[in-house]
């Protein structure tokens, strides 16, 4: 059988490899291979370096607002093709339409969109001292790498080069293999909207192309999306020529419930949190810590709505809320996972089990599941299983929640319910975390910072402080005065 292929997309085309290697991208709600993906080869791999090193010379010598009005085309074009850039979402990620046609395009947009309006805001500064002056430039890094994770493919390619982009910079993308077509739909994107060619480059492979990157003393930042113990590697690889790198790392978050929280919102909460996108959410709240006043209320309208109001079934279907897992590995790990849930003692309230919906038979799927009377040692509260399976334990007093929920070495999100404005802010202030809710969960506007504390993460994506992580500061001393010199 042959299938199409997806090439590399270097200096403003694809390009074909020399050495014949393809893989095979799979739809996991089918099971079935959709389309190859030519790997990246040396020659690839050179004209990445070459194309990105013209592309930035064009590109950084344009203003701030030429580039800011480019950028804005592009986010028009990605906008106009929300559906069909959706519709390639859930075929590589499995997961539902209701959610793609929505979220990922959406927020894509919204960041290159933020980052284009900010670029022409990044000033240096000018000081007088002792009658000479100095002056500060604010100058782009040169070729930035990006490396993606699969479970939001085009909105991480876009949360990476909007800001690399919008500073001056020229990027060289790395997908994840299980998802590659996002981002080079977004490199076709940036050139019909005028990025220069060169200046966004899609190079396709696994780990291999990902750590030649990371090493490459061409390359002046890389900013990572993937696992804590990847991310450790990535740096170390980066610090081969002390690059600069932003690391969007994994979590293990904490859900406090109080007993003033409106528990209706607290369970809607839980479920955004964990069974969004299928639980393939890096700050979903694994760790539910509920009050003992409220525990049993909560779980009761917990287990009712997942048991009534989630759907799983082929993703494409509007009203599937609940989509398949990304590969059929990945569901095996999270079943494992739920196997030790169950050895250790937690009790297990609804799911546990793989997935066979009517519409979907052959995809990766694992029923939404819920573990009560969960222990803080428990293999399942703490560990990374980025599926659809939730920990529910009960806590009696502030000072001991705090402490639960702050003992572990990831420190990616957390949120707190409760009613008492003074408390929830009392409370998430001191919770060990770089994205904290308030009677929310999950929600990530392109304005606001997100970055992890601990071991998920370093450097912030989106937000005012994320443009300057793209851009480095030169200093101009001015001599004013004659140059004195005791030569
Ligand atoms: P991985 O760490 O396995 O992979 C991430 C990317 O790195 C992939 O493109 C992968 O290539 C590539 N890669 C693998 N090994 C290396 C290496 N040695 N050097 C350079 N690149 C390498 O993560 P997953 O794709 O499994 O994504 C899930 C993880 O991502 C979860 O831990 C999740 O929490 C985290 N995540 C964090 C987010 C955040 O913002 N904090 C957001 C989303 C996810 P390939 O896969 O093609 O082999």
């Amino acid at each position: 059988m042959s299938y199409s292929r997806l090439l590399n997309f270097i200096n403003g085309s694809p390009m074909a490899n020399s050495s014949g290697e393809v893989f095979d991208v799979i739809n996991p709600a089918t099971g079935e291979v959709i389309y190859q993906v030519e790997c990246a080869d040396q020659a690839i791999k050179d004209a990445a370096i070459q194309s990105a090193k013209t592309g930035f010379r064009v590109w950084s010598a344009m203003t701030a607002m030429e580039r800011a009005r480019i950028l804005h085309k592009a986010v028009v074009l990605l906008r106009e093709r929300n559906d069909a850039l959706a519709e390639i979402e859930v075929m590589d990620t499995g997961k539902p339409w209701q959610e793609a046609e929505c979220v990922d395009v959406v927020t894509g947009a919204d960041a290159i969109e933020y980052f284009a309006s900010l670029a022409p805001t990044a000033v240096g500064q000018q000081q007088e001292v002792a009658g000479d002056f100095y002056y500060t430039r604010k100058e782009p890094l040169g070729i930035c790498a990006g490396i993606g994770a699969w479970n939001y493919p085009l909105q991480i390619a876009c949360w990476k080069s909007a800001p690399a982009l919008a500073a001056g910079n020229a990027m060289i993308f790395k997908p994840s293999e299980e998802t590659p077509k996002g981002a080079t739909m977004l490199a076709e994107i940036f050139i019909e909207a005028g990025v220069p060619a060169g200046v966004f480059n899609v190079v396709h492979g696994a780990a291999e192309v990902g750590q030649w990157l990371t090493t490459h003393n061409e390359i002046e930042k890389v900013s990572f999306t993937g696992e804590v113990n990847t991310g450790m590697k990535v740096m170390q690889s980066a610090a081969s020529n002390l690059k600069d790198v932003t690391m969007e790392l994994g979590g293990k978050s904490p859900l406090l419930v109080f007993d003033d929280a409106d528990i209706s919102e607290a369970v809607s909460a839980a479920m955004l949190g964990n069974f969004y996108t299928q639980g393939e959410v890096c700050t979903n709240c694994t760790r539910v810590f509920v009050q003992r006043g409220v525990y049993q209320q909560f779980i009761e309208e917990l287990v009712a709505r997942t048991k009534n109001n989630v759907v799983a079934g082929d993703p494409m279907d509007p009203e599937v809320n609940l989509g398949a897992l990304i590969s059929a590995k990945h569901q095996q790990l999270v079943l494992d996972y739920i196997e030790k849930g169950k050895l250790e003692g937690a009790s297990l309230l609804t799911g546990g089990h793989a997935l066979s919906p009517q519409s979907a038979p052959n995809g990766y799927f694992v029923a939404p599941t819920i573990f009560a009377d969960c222990q803080d040692d428990m293999t399942i509260c703490r560990e990374e299983i980025f599926g659809p399976v939730m920990s529910v334990l009960v806590f009696d007093d502030e000072q001991e929640v705090i402490e639960r929920a702050n003992n572990t070495q990831l420190g990616l999100a957390a949120g707190v319910m409760s009613q008492d404005l003074r408390r929830a802010h009392r409370v998430i202030h001191q919770l060990e975390a770089g994205i904290c809710w308030i009677n929310a969960y999950g929600a990530s506007p392109a304005e606001m910072p997100v970055g992890g504390y601990k071991l998920s993460g370093i450097g912030r994506e989106n937000g005012l402080e994320a443009l300057n992580q793209y851009l480095q500061t030169k200093s101009i001393y001015v001599g004013m005065n004659k140059l004195e010199s005791p030569f």
